[in-house]
């Protein structure tokens, strides 16, 4: 693969899908923060694991990570507490809405998995464990800074209020789950932490960037770094297969065919296994809360550099 190559199929891609449906679906409203992003916006950014870059319209503009950020925490969670972490959360997918309770009651506060929102804050628990959220929060933006290679990343300070003051359900899934004994520390410990990865703002450049490492069986192929072992990446892949983006994770398997994590900022993390990271972010989303646009540039660049694990 040439870098000219590359870089014009991501240039064809981005045009074709802005042109044809830009501005598309419904940006997230349930705090202002979010709502009052601009709809047309778009960005797509795609990483190999030799080091070429190529990318399209707004990727050099931050957006809010959302639940992209949970990807980032597993795997914290997993280099500090190996395989134990998978008593404290599943790994099936849910077929429920991200935010359901009913079947934490059922399944006596074990998660289905770590990217419905209660796995995601069991993990959130597991990262802060024995420090301050500030501590931890810290920790998480600067993991991000370092994978990144941008120390521009930060908490959107609007949004983690926000975030916090209309939390209703996260709360609810918090304390259902402290009652099950499947949180450690206080409960507004763990969702201030919560708030915070989630309001982390990065642009697309720098998401992949950050997760090229799990193209890479764990190792970050330009500089070295160990981030995790072999044997985690490819389950963090596996649960971005199969669990990404909530209730389409089948419909984005079949039509992209590769590991994805979407957030409701409207970024989508795409890992192509020893190739490349792909990121994109247009706000628009669809019915179930992946971007519409996005998710549309990843079937078509997937389909343009026969991009799939199967
Ligand atoms: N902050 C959001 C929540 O926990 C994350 C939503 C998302 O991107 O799925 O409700």
């Amino acid at each position: 693969m040439s870098t000219e190559t590359l870089a014009q199929i991501v240039a064809t891609v981005g045009k074709e899908i802005a042109d044809a449906h830009r501005g598309e679906g419904k940006v997230a409203d349930y705090i202002p923060a979010l709502a009052r992003v601009d709809a047309n916006r778009f960005g797509l950014a795609v990483i190999t694991c030799d080091g070429q870059m190529a990318e399209y319209g707004d990727a050099w503009l931050p957006f809010s990570i959302q639940s992209i950020s949970k990807v980032f925490t597993l795997t914290m969670a997993l280099q500090r507490m190996g395989e134990s972490l998978w008593v404290r959360v599943g790994r099936e997918p849910s077929g429920s809405r991200f935010n359901s309770i009913v079947q934490l009651e059922a399944e006596g506060g074990v998660p289905r998995n770590p990217f419905i929102n209660a796995g995601a804050i069991v993990v959130t628990d597991a990262v802060l464990a024995g420090r301050t959220p500030g501590e931890a929060v810290d920790d998480i933006r600067d993991t991000l800074r370092r994978l990144a290679g941008a120390d521009t990343i930060d908490v959107d300070k609007e949004v983690a209020t926000s975030e916090a003051a209309t939390g209703y359900r996260n709360y609810s899934l918090a304390n259902f789950m402290k009652g099950f004994d499947n949180l450690h520390s206080p409960v507004e410990d763990v969702l201030q932490t919560y708030f915070h990865q989630c309001s982390l703002r990065i642009t697309c450049r720098q998401l992949a960037r950050a997760g090229l490492f799990l193209a890479n069986e764990g190792v970050d192929p330009l500089t070295g770094e160990v981030v995790i072992s072999p044997e985690h990446a490819r389950r963090i892949n596996a649960i971005m297969m199969t669990c990404g983006h909530y209730d389409a994770s089948g419909e984005f398997a079949f039509q992209v065919g590769l590991p994805g994590k979407s957030g409701v900022g409207g970024g989508i993390l795409t890992i192509v296994p020893d190739v490349a990271a792909v990121a994109v972010w247009s706000p628009g989303l669809n019915a179930v809360g992946n971007s519409q646009v996005g998710t549309l540039a990843l079937e078509r660049l997937a389909a343009r550099m026969r991009w799939s694990v199967f």
